[in-house]
């Protein structure tokens, strides 16, 4: 992959590329931004293919976080790492040593989180050697797994999606199929079945679907069938990019709402969602509520109460990009990047 005519690359201020071999540790750290603040995003450990699909995941999250915390208002620039490795087989104390030092030699540009493939216990050993870090269970402002607040803002995220298209925010009745059970997925499914919401639950982990399929005694789908499911509400909450040209046209949902990260596997996916009819809640705004969340470890003062006040605010965001959508007849993966950006020049300036 060549970098800079890479469209995911987007002029980066930083793309950080280690590897300490005593420990197997291969990471990549890319900061997009730091015109609001220190870079702040999550440290994902996947096993990539490839080392160039690993730059790739990297960088689309990395910008993704810039638009995040712009677009929920907070001090910080965007930022992200992975580390080039299987998280069942190759997690051990020294690689997220050795990954705290590759932060700390950063200085502080870049503040470091949780994500797919890495806990709050992995972050415990990575803040040994440096103290940029949030979402930590210890600590002056420790506000741990941010998981429960992204499914937080994740429903309330989906009720306005639901007011928009259907006139009221009550989910009771409705069907949405929720894809990944984990730590968002399985939060966000007991918030809509308590809420009356029939739920329709997928994931490639065969036990947690029926796990889930008995305690909310609901229906399980395949993972090859969860686009052509009949359901109100396709709420992906697992990995990127399974919105794309094959999947699109075989959508039967009305509202795609959910918690993954990188959705869209290209800017012209939201734009078929849109030309189909379907209302798309753009994916950093609905899961914003996990660096809310962490943000306020990073501000030094942790209050739950407040950290849920803050996220309650994003349902006001969704309503009005999807207003805005409708007026302006432009997707609203446009409006919200378009807003992500003035907010990032603003700063800049
Ligand atoms: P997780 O690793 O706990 O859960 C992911 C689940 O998805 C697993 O159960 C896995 O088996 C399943 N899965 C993977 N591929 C699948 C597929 N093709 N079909 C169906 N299921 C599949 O991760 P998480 O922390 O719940 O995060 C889920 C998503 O939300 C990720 O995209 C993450 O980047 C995003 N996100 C999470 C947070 C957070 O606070 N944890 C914040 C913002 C965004």
């Amino acid at each position: 992959m060549t970098v800079f005519n890479a469209p995911e690359f987007d002029s980066h201020e930083l793309v950080s590329i280690s590897e300490d071999k005593t420990s197997g540790l291969r990471t990549i750290i890319a900061v997009h931004s730091s015109a609001r603040g220190p870079a702040c995003g999550g440290l994902r450990m996947w096993p990539y293919a490839t080392e160039a699909e690993a730059l790739r995941d990297v960088l689309r999250l990395s910008r993704g976080m810039s638009y995040k915390n712009a677009l929920a208002d907070l001090p910080l620039g965007g930022g992200k790492a992975v580390i080039w490795g299987d998280p069942r087989l190759s997690k051990s104390p020294a690689l997220f040593h050795a990954f705290g030092r590759c932060v700390e030699r950063l200085g502080g540009l870049y503040i470091t989180a949780e994500d797919v493939g890495t806990t709050t216990e992995d972050l415990a050993q990575v803040a040994k050697y440096t103290r940029h870090v949030t979402g930590l269970r210890t600590g002056a402002a420790p506000s741990g797994d941010p998981s429960p607040l992204t499914a937080f803002g994740t429903f309330l995220s989906i009720k306005a999606a639901l007011k928009t298209r259907y006139g009221t925010d009550d989910p009771s009745g409705r069907r949405i199929l929720v894809q990944g059970l984990g730590n968002v997925g399985a939060a966000l499914c007991h918030q809509l079945h308590e809420a009356g919401a029939s739920l329709l639950v997928s994931d490639i982990n065969r036990e947690r679907v029926l796990y889930a399929m008995d305690l909310f005694k609901c229906q399980g789908v395949e993972a090859g069938e969860v686009f052509q499911s009949d359901c109100d509400v396709y709420a992906p909450c697992a990995l990127g990019a399974t919105l794309n040209e094959e999947t699109i046209p075989r959508l039967r949902a009305r509202i795609v709402v959910g918690a993954a990260n990188n959705q869209l596997a290209s800017e012209e996916a939201g734009r078929m969602l849109f030309e189909r009819g379907v209302l798309y809640g753009p994916d950093y705004v609905v899961n914003s509520g996990g660096i809310i969340n962490a943000a306020a470890e990073v501000s030094g003062f942790y209050d739950e109460r407040s950290v849920r006040t803050k996220i309650a605010r994003i349902p006001l965001l969704l309503e009005d990009i999807f207003n805005r959508s409708a007026t302006e007849r432009v997707p609203t993966n446009e409006i919200a990047d378009a807003m992500a950006r003035a907010r990032m020049r603003r700063n800049d300036a």
